[in-house]
């Protein structure tokens, strides 16, 4: 069991996350999406049940945007 239960919030910093404070990013969306789902999804919540077609799915997601604003950051940093 290498599985974490408690996985760790993406690190959000830089201008877009004090500026946009009001607004979640692609990213924190994508997060906000997968953890929502993880806290109400039976399957996700049981311990033995591991992760769900559609936690994969928003996980999947979340990864591609970070990757999409990681990409973005690179760009725009002098
Ligand atoms: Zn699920």
């Amino acid at each position: 069991m290498s599985e974490p239960t408690r996985p760790e919030p993406p690190p959000e910093s830089g201008p877009d996350a004090i500026a946009g404070a009001s607004r979640l990013s692609p990213v924190q969306q994508a997060w906000s999406d997968y953890v929502g789902h993880s806290l109400r999804c039976g399957t996700c919540r049981s311990i033995d049940g591991g992760k769900c077609g559609t936690a994969d799915m928003l996980y999947g997601a979340y990864q591609e945007q970070g990757a999409n604003a990681y990409g973005r950051l690179a760009e725009e940093a002098p």
